[in-house]
């Protein structure tokens, strides 16, 4: 055991929405928890990628938004008093006599007897196109997510892209952009055919703009993009903007955890769906990160995958206790864990 090492039950890899549910499911069998995410702030794919956009398939919630949910999860874990490391991705595992030791590209090192990937895609990153000098208006001009729909408010924005995320958009910035434009290769999408209606919708009302090419050269200074080079059907020409937000995937590397010696599955680690263990026993893999026959990857499957993964938990945190199965709308016990007066 190394002397500055932080000490807990379980450490959980990825502070997505599966990571933050598994919190609470641990946290009502008596565990404790530290979770390390590379991003600055809770939510994964969430608050990354969608943070205004509403999501309708949550159990109980008939609309929620990225960013909601994660508030109300924080909401929902906070009786249990977990401890967040962020800005910090989990480089290295290493097993340890009845354990597991974790560090991280900060130098924490973490000490635990149970270990969660909950990584989602990994280390996901946003494609970057590849086009000269790019990284100067990175951040100023041009942005892979949207953050903050404020922040493009009355401004000139391209779009370029054909999936979802630049058709969403598209349809969520028009009404606070001062001119939207949407730029894709071909005019065929592989987005949702009623979002791809209604931008055409939107295009011919003349209330956004859509082209056909691709941007060749970006113009500017200072990190303030002025103009991009349009190649397109009709010629080359130059057009002007002020952003531009390029929606070209993002690559989903597993990143540390392809080396940690656990089966891996195209990329995704396999777990029996008992328990959600992985071919280690004491690392579980929950949520976006993991595959089993007829996976689906959407946030409640996670919040069922926590749920079993806790079960057997508890019983390497706790190996002398028996855990009985209680709700908490009976169990007295539980409510108390969970602050109810
Ligand atoms: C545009 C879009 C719309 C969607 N809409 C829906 C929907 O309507 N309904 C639905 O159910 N699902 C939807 N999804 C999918 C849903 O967001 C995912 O299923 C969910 O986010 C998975 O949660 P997770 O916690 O497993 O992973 P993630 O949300 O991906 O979180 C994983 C976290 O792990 C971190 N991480 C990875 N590796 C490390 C490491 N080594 N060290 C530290 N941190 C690490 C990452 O930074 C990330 O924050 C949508 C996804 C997208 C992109």
């Amino acid at each position: 055991m190394s002397e500055n090492a932080i000490k807990t039950d379980v450490v959980i890899i990825g502070a997505g929405p599966v990571g933050l549910f598994a919190v609470f499911e641990l946290g009502l069998v008596d565990v404790k928890c530290h979770l390390v995410d590379i991003l600055d702030r809770p939510g994964g794919q969430c608050t990354e990628l969608y943070p205004e956009k509403p999501i309708y398939d949550v159990p109980g919630l008939t609309v929620v938004t990225g960013q909601e949910l994660t508030d109300r999860l924080m909401d929902q874990i906070k009786p249990f008093g977990a401890e967040f490391h962020f800005n910090q991705r989990v480089d290295s595992l290493e097993r340890l006599d009845g354990g597991f030791r974790l560090t991280t590209d900060a130098d924490t090192v973490l000490e635990c007897k149970v270990v969660v990937i909950a990584a989602g895609g990994g280390s996901f990153t946003p494609k970057r196109p590849p086009l000269p000098g790019i990284e100067q208006y990175e951040g100023t001009s041009v942005f892979y997510s949207v953050r903050k729909m404020e922040n493009f408010k009355d401004r000139d924005v391209l779009i370029v892209g054909g999936g979802d995320s630049a058709l969403d958009w598209t349809l969520n910035l028009q009404p606070v952009a001062k001119s939207l434009t949407l730029l894709h290769r071909r005019p065929e999408f592989r987005a949702a055919p009623a979002s791809v209606q209604k931008m055409y919708d939107l295009a011919e009302k003349g209330d956004i703009d859509f082209k056909v090419g691709q941007v060749t050269e970006l113009h500017g200074e200072n990190g303030q993009l002025r103009a991009v080079t349009i190649k397109g059907a009709d010629g080359t020409f130059e057009h002007p903007t002020e952003v531009m937000l390029p929606f070209f995937g993002l690559t989903m590397k597993l990143g540390p955890v392809a080396d940690w010696g656990l089966n891996l599955e195209e990329n995704l680690i396999p777990v029996d769906t008992a328990k959600f263990e992985t071919s280690e026993q004491g690392i579980f893999a929950i949520g976006d990160i993991n595959t089993y026959p007829g996976k689906l990857k959407l946030i409640l499957s996670g919040f069922h995958e926590a749920a079993l993964m806790a079960q057997q938990a508890h019983h390497y945190i706790y190996p002398d206790k028996k855990l009985i199965f209680q709700y908490t709308t009976s169990s007295t016990s539980l409510q108390k864990k969970l602050g109810v007066k």
